[in-house]
């Protein structure tokens, strides 16, 4: 049989593929995507879906312990692990049942197997019955990453995790050391030591959620040490001895190292995009360590063929990668007028109790780039939605050029603040100035009208402090 042609051909059916494939098809494109293992990719099977899940029971759980507080009882409160990962599992397997029924409507022809680019607009296809061949003028590879392993703390299963084993724990770990403190890794410490478990975290920069604006990462770390977590900053797990049920860390902290016990271990260090056994360099695509290099409309230099989402260049979240699916299908489609996407434009939250969101330029990034800046804080406590809610822990931080009044940066921790910080991505979208923030009126009794008092701060009219 010959080689199925189309106008687009998909790699990877994770949040950046599969939304590429749903535009690709709305624009008339003749459209297929391969994937080897699962719809939805790891956003829905493995990251950002299972883990929110797991998050909101150890939030509930939370809540139950203080229901004293809010005038209730709650006798004999514990947790079922087995039934908490359930619960996850039947939320990923749902979402990702869904991605396929929305191939289905809109006619996205699915090719489950392993996909190779044997040369310019071919893909090869490993199945489970044999081997397909596609032909496609442009390819959108959208293969996404899998866990970074350090030598000497590679994950095993049992006593070292990765983001996998996590989310399908063969235990509750007692005492639990999470190495590497960026959103991965601090959304399972939070559940992990909500949950009960004596949680250390050790992090190499010299501060946790080091790419969060230096005042959130303190406040953060302020919340966690008083939660009863261990943080240890500007410290690298140099060695971990693996024992019968136990695992000794070698910790350097300052040039002394440290040995450290304990029964589990969640590697957090980062990621590796999955084009290892790709050879794209033989197509003409460069790579940046496994990133393939593309250009703000991720043309990765190979003739069509586009890479998008944690292939490529960071940041490495799920809309961002859908984002870069929906341009790269208009411009294969021929679409005028088609935006790049930006990054610093990009909102990363991290979903730990307390929360975190943020968009644009951290206050030393935003000096580092030569703005003088004005900055506005409002803290949770002055907010009444907050003190309603029970959640007086939090600020909310904005950043303002100086010259312009552009809306530099914003900056939260606290309850929901994930949910909230969409307004402040909208108003960069908007190219919104403090004027037109501070006009907006902002209903009450809301969380978000910290985001207006913050504002109001930096121009030395706040209303509630
Ligand atoms: C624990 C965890 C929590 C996270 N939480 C969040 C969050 O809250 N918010 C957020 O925005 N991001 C989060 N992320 C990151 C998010 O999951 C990724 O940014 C997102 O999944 C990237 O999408 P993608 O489409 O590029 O790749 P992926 O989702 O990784 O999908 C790639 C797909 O390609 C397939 N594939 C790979 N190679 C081939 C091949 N050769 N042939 C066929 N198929 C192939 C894979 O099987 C996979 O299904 C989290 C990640 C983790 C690990």
């Amino acid at each position: 049989m010959g080689a199925k042609s189309y106008d687009m051909i998909v790699i990877g059916a994770g949040p950046g593929g599969y939304v590429a494939a749903i535009r690709g098809a709305q624009l008339g494109l003749k459209v297929a995507i391969v994937e080897r293992e699962h719809m939805g990719g790891i956003c829905l099977n493995w990251g950002c879906i299972p883990t929110k899940a797991m998050l909101r029971s150890a939030e509930v759980f939370h809540l139950m312990h203080r229901a004293k507080e809010f005038g209730l009882s709650a006798d004999g409160i514990g947790y079922d692990l087995d039934a908490v990962v359930k619960r996850s599992r039947g939320v990923a397997k749902q979402l990702n049942s869904g991605v396929g029924h929305l191939m289905k409507k809109n006619k996205v022809d699915v090719v489950m197997g392993e996909a190779s680019l044997p040369a310019k607009g071919k893909v090869s296809v490993k199945t489970d019955t044999g081997t397909e061949e596609l032909t496609a003028k442009n390819i959108v590879l959208a293969v996404g990453a899998r866990a970074r392993e350090l030598p000497g703390l590679e994950a095993d299963g049992d006593l070292v995790w990765t983001y996998k084993h996590a989310l399908m724990p063969p235990r509750m770990p007692k005492k639990l050391l999470v190495i590497g403190s960026g959103a991965i890794g601090i959304e399972f410490a939070s559940f992990y030591n909500t949950l009960g478990a004596d949680t250390t975290v050790v992090e190499v920069l010299d501060r946790i959620l080091p790419v969060e604006d230096a005042e959130i990462s303190a406040f953060a770390k302020k919340a966690f040490v008083k939660q009863g977590m261990t943080i240890m900053e500007k410290s690298m797990v140099k060695q971990l001895d693996r024992g019968k049920g136990k695992v000794t860390a070698h910790i350097e902290t300052g040039g002394k190292v440290e040995k450290h016990e304990f029964d589990t271990v969640i590697s957090a260090v980062g990621i590796v995009a999955n084009t290892d056994q790709l050879q794209l360099e033989k197509l003409g695509a460069k790579l940046d360590r496994s990133f393939v290099v593309t250009d703000e409309y991720c043309r990765s230099g190979a003739d069509g063929l586009f890479v998008i989402g944690d292939a490529t260049n960071g940041p490495w979240l799920a809309h961002k990668a859908s984002h870069e699916g929906v341009m790269v299908a208009e411009i294969i489609a021929g679409k005028n007028k088609v935006h790049p996407v930006k990054p610093e434009s990009i909102a990363g939250c991290t979903y730990c109790h307390p929360q975190i969101a943020s968009v644009g330029f951290t206050e030393a990034k935003a000096k580092e780039k030569g703005y003088k800046v004005r900055v506005g804080r409002f803290p949770f406590i002055g907010n009444g939605k907050a003190i309603a809610l029970g959640e007086p822990e939090g600020m909310v931080k904005t950043i303002f050029d100086d010259k312009t009044g552009e809306l530099l940066g914003a900056h939260m921790v606290g309850a929901e603040v994930t949910e909230l910080i969409q307004g402040y991505v909208v108003g960069r979208q908007l190219e919104t100035t403090e004027e037109d923030l501070m006009e907006t009126v902002f209903p009450h009794p809301t969380l978000s009208e910290m985001m207006h008092e913050s504002v109001l701060d930096a121009y030395d009219r706040v209303i509630h402090i």
